[in-house]
């Protein structure tokens, strides 16, 4: 069994502020720790579940938060960004039998976390596809999907949790904190960690053709934007429309092309 992860910081247990969340602050160093620990529980309940091979994307910030060496032995850990539109789940494909999410949050215009964002926290007001507002574990769940890989699981905050079991029925959550106005409210760190093994493990147990990969046919992508220079440069983008002075609509039935555009616009 060949296994991605998909890692945040912002959704990991106790992380309320930014200065959580970023190099250089002195907190920051307790935070990453924790992201570490978690994405470490995912792993070791995906090896007892019997993975042989764990994709791990660090997918906060630069890239660079996550410590390789906590990790079991049969991990490799992407740094960085390479600059290809997969972004988050950077080198996922079908050969994958199941993506994970760990510290995972709210999408943009959500009050679900005090550092609620989708994919720019200074650019973006919100996303919407089909009508729907996204998170990040909307947009690179879909690009799972469409390969075929099922998101088993996610953790994060309470709000993420649910949006995900209302949009995937089945997907396995481990709400690790609320969001409540500019605080949290958080379960105690190795609880999170022993929630996060024993749920990737049951997660990874099941039979994973059970999760639904399902996707639409055609995707409408609305971005607005939070300043109207950036709604103007991104409907240089082709096929792009400005359908007012702050936000851009651009549709497509092929989903790469959707997270291409995506690349341009953030
Ligand atoms: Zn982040």
């Amino acid at each position: 069994m060949k296994i991605y992860i998909s890692a945040d910081i912002e959704g990991i247990t106790g992380v309320t502020h930014w200065d959580d969340a970023v190099k250089p602050q002195p907190d920051y160093e307790n935070f990453r720790k924790q992201m570490t620990l978690e994405v470490k529980a995912a792993c070791d309940g995906a090896n007892e579940a019997g993975a042989n091979e764990i994709w791990i994307k660090d997918a906060h910030a630069d890239g660079r938060n996550i410590d390789g060496s906590k990790l079991p032995e049969n991990t490799k850990l992407i740094r960085g960004w390479s600059g290809h539109p997969l972004s988050m789940v950077q080198e996922l494909n079908s050969s994958f039998d199941a993506l994970m999410m760990i510290g995972f949050h709210s999408s943009a215009g959500s009050a679900g976390n005090p550092l609620s964002h989708t994919m720019s926290s200074s650019k973006i007001q919100y996303m919407k596809i089909n009508d729907t507002f996204i998170s990040e574990f909307h947009l690179f769940g879909f690009a799972s999907m469409v390969m075929g890989v099922p998101v088993v699981l996610i953790s994060g905050d309470e709000q993420i949790c649910n949006d995900a079991n209302s949009f995937m029925p089945g997907i396995i959550t481990v709400n690790v904190k609320k969001g409540v106005g500019d605080s949290t409210i958080n379960i105690q760190p190795d609880v999170a960690i022993d929630q996060i093994r024993d749920s990737a493990k049951q997660a990874l147990s099941s039979d994973l053709s059970s999760y639904s990969t399902k996707v639409p046919d055609r995707f409408q992508l609305e971005i607005q934007y939070k300043h109207h220079k950036n709604a103007y440069k991104s409907s240089y983008y082709p096929g792009t429309v400005l359908v007012d002075p702050v936000t851009c609509s651009f549709q497509t039935d092929d989903y790469f092309e959707l997270l291409r555009m995506v690349l341009f616009a953030i």
